[in-house]
């Protein structure tokens, strides 16, 4: 039985998933590598690629020809989205004058859409004493002709590519990835989860406690459309997982929060930390402190002993909850307080 689609656990820990990465992402990502290397460097391999397929056309306007090497197809299928991020710092201006990103946040061509887009290059523009503006102003670029006055040229320098990504202006495998993955939004819940005090396993198995992937019985029937007899193995009410973790009398013996925090943390060190760090996030919080443990729990020894910490339930005030748990904290207080 699958229990979570392969998409929803391909997202990060607080996007609500187990923070693996998609392979085709990350072979997408790696394609933006590659793109990024052929356009910033000036290696061998990469003047191979331009002389033999751009010629003097942006990389971008070259065609795939049908004898094109695998290499160049992957470099085609990823250019467009690539060069949406790259940046130039103008230098001796061996750089695209319409088709590279040069000046402000857009390309020439996309500031000017009904020109005529050449692939000449910025250095064309340039005569001995500096900006050529009657160049500029023969190509009908006024607003150039002023915007240049203030752009410093730098003939001796080489231009420089810079990655619009990350603060540094340097390629990141990781900001290319998150380019190319479709993302989800930030759920509250999964930072009480994926807390760094708790044990990867505990955190997984609330993981899985949140998104009711635990085979009890009310479970199971709707997984596999059957009907069947179920009963808690304490005591005859139906097995399900508002009962089990929250409800029944077990839950209510083990459910204290010296128990839960000594369960996550065993040394007194980890334990003082533990507590402290539970007491910041629910600060802010209109219920009491104790609220944070309601509901919390340690399944009986029929389902292996694993410990399922308090984290499940959100503070006062946030709005995800779980649909396998009781919407309100505060009854869940009332009812951890009050078995029968
Ligand atoms: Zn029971």
């Amino acid at each position: 039985m699958h229990w979570r689609r392969w998409k929803d656990i391909c997202l990060p820990t607080d996007e609500g998933g187990l923070g693996f990465r998609r392979l085709e992402d990350v072979v997408q990502a790696f394609s933006l590598k590659l793109w990024w290397l052929f356009r910033s460097q000036q290696s061998l391999w990469a003047q191979f690629l331009l002389g033999k397929y751009c010629r003097s056309n942006h990389p971008i306007l070259a065609p795939i020809l049908h004898s094109a090497s695998v290499v160049w197809r992957r470099l085609k299928g990823v250019g467009l989205i690539a060069e949406l991020h790259i940046a130039w710092q103008l230098g001796q201006g061996c750089i695209f004058f319409w088709h590279d990103c040069w000046m402000g946040d857009m390309t020439l061509a996309q500031m000017f859409p009904y020109r005529e887009h050449t692939s000449v290059q910025v250095v064309e523009f340039f005569d001995d004493t500096g900006w050529d503006i009657d160049k500029l102003l023969l190509v009908r670029l006024h607003y150039m002709a002023v915007q240049v006055e203030s752009l410093p040229l730098c003939p001796d320098v080489l231009d420089r590519s810079m990655w619009k990504d990350t603060p540094d202006g340097r390629f990141s495998t990781k900001s290319a990835w998150q380019l190319v993955r479709t993302g989800s939004t930030l759920q509250a819940y999964c930072r009480m989860i994926w807390c760094p005090i708790i044990p990867q396993t505990i955190s997984f198995f609330c993981w899985r406690l949140w998104h009711g992937l635990v085979s009890v019985d009310v479970i199971i029937q709707k997984r596999i459309r059957a009907h069947m007899a179920s009963r808690c193995q304490c005591c005859s009410e139906i097995e399900t997982i508002q009962h089990v973790f929250i409800d029944s009398t077990v839950a209510h013996q083990t459910a204290t929060p010296s128990n839960l925090v000594e369960a996550v943390a065993p040394s007194q060190k980890q334990h003082r930390q533990a507590l402290q760090q539970i007491k910041q996030r629910h600060a802010g919080a209109a219920a009491p402190f104790s609220s944070a443990y309601a509901g919390a729990t340690v399944l009986p020894s029929s389902t292996g002993g694993v410990t399922v910490s308090s984290f499940l339930v959100a503070p006062v005030g946030t709005t995800v909850q779980s649909p396998f748990f009781s919407s309100n904290p505060s009854q869940q207080l009332a009812r951890s307080k009050n078995p029968n």
